[in-house]
């Protein structure tokens, strides 16, 4: 019998690479789990419309326990319907962790710190972590129209790209190869600087923090997220082992979004990582590992027995694999060395144990005795 395996170089929903998906969500919930979060499977966030119609908007539900501190981790499918290229699918899985309900900078480091952990022990390889923080949502308008009424005083400097774009999204200037715009991107006003004094010192002590159990980043003020809901701390991990699509995960504050939502002011913080794009990066085999006991079935041995061998020794909590495909003796042990089977145990009129390592068979007296035999072998 010959199991399905996904092709090198490629992901798959076969093995090897959907054990490794499973690999790195096992990962990432031990790491998070140490760190108190609680692995869920509701959305982080759902309108407080839709609570407050299924139970009332004045329950404790609405009013209290919705805003109580909460950490959380997920793992799941997300859907995007955006032009599919290396790294970039239509399905991938996410994992994600949230920490709601407190502004605390400790947070914004500890998820951070946790998911270069996720990354490390994933064997992701090196990563890039671009770091900035947004302020508010009041400071980053009244920035956007400071650097656009600057771009505009510059304007004849400007590549004819970044000018055509620049009413839309002025802040890709700071992106922008040509050299006449990088001159005048150096003397730009940047968000950074424009920060409230809170939160500048929310955003200094997240990178003192994070100074100080020596992760390496980079502050970027050009690091904008998608959605427009973040404040404060951004993030982003961006591997050197990937292409374009190079972002291996990232996140960041979003105190405003609950109210945004409906809800009491809540603040919360939280990042998503891409497994797919994780598994590009990684070198870590997923490699199943070797094989205790492979059953073969000799000339006239019963599957019957071989059945009731197999059972009894995954219930001593053995790895063991029956002969399920036909094949002749010679082909079994040759599936048993191919997996990596240290023990075969052949059933015929009896049991005979062969030690795959020294090729030495013996004979069993009943099962009990081969249990035995194949325990004292494995030991
Ligand atoms: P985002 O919230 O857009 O930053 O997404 C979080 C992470 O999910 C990214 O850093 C990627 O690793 C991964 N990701 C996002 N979109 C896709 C996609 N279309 N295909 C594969 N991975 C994705």
């Amino acid at each position: 019998m010959r199991k399905l395996q996904a092709p090198r170089g490629t992901l798959d929903v076969l093995p090897p690479d959907a054990r490794r998906r499973l690999d790195v969500v096992a990962i990432a919930g031990e790491v998070l789990g140490r760190a108190g979060y609680e692995p869920m499977e509701t959305p982080v966030f759902e309108d407080t419309e839709l609570f407050a119609r299924g139970v009332g908007e004045s329950t404790d539900i609405v009013q209290k326990e919705m805003f109580t501190f909460e950490d959380n981790w997920y793992a799941g499918l997300f859907f995007r319907h955006e032009a599919p290229q290396a790294g970039r699918f239509w399905q991938f899985t996410q994992i994600g962790a949230e920490a709601v309900g407190s502004d605390d900078p400790t947070l914004d480091a500890e998820l951070i710190l946790l998911l270069a952990e996720i990354f490390e022990r994933a064997g992701t390889g090196p990563a890039r972590l671009r770091l900035s923080s947004l302020g508010t949502p009041e400071t980053r308008a009244d920035y956007l129209e400071e650097l656009t009424r600057f771009l505009r005083a510059r304007e004849s400097e400007l590549s004819e790209d970044v000018r055509a774009r620049l009413d839309q999204n002025p802040l890709r200037a700071f992106d922008a190869d040509h050299a006449g715009t990088q001159a005048v991107m150096a003397e730009a006003p940047r968000l950074v600087d424009r920060l409230t004094p809170d939160d500048r010192e929310h955003f200094e002590t997240v990178k003192a923090f994070l100074g100080g159990v020596g992760v390496d980043f980079e502050e970027d003020s050009t690091l904008v997220r998608g959605l427009d809901y973040y404040t404060r701390t951004v993030f982003e991990f961006e591997s050197e082992r990937l292409g374009a699509q190079a972002a291996l995960g990232g996140g960041g504050r979003y105190d405003g979004l609950v109210e945004e939502l409906g809800g009491q002011p809540t603040p919360g913080v939280g990042w998503a990582a891409g497994v797919e794009r994780m598994l590009l990066a990684s070198d870590r085999p997923g490699d199943e590992g070797p094989v205790d006991v492979f059953v073969a079935l000799a000339d006239g041995g019963a599957s019957r027995n071989g059945f009731f061998m197999v059972q009894r020794l995954r219930q001593a909590a053995l790895r063991a694999e029956l002969e399920q495909a036909g094949r002749g003796m010679k082909g079994q042990l040759r599936h048993a060395n191919r997996i990596g089977a240290r023990v075969v145990l052949i059933i015929g009129d009896g049991i005979e144990v062969k030690d795959m390592e020294t090729g030495e068979q013996r004979v069993a007296a009943s099962v009990e005795d081969a249990l035995g035999m194949v325990e004292e072998l494995l030991a």
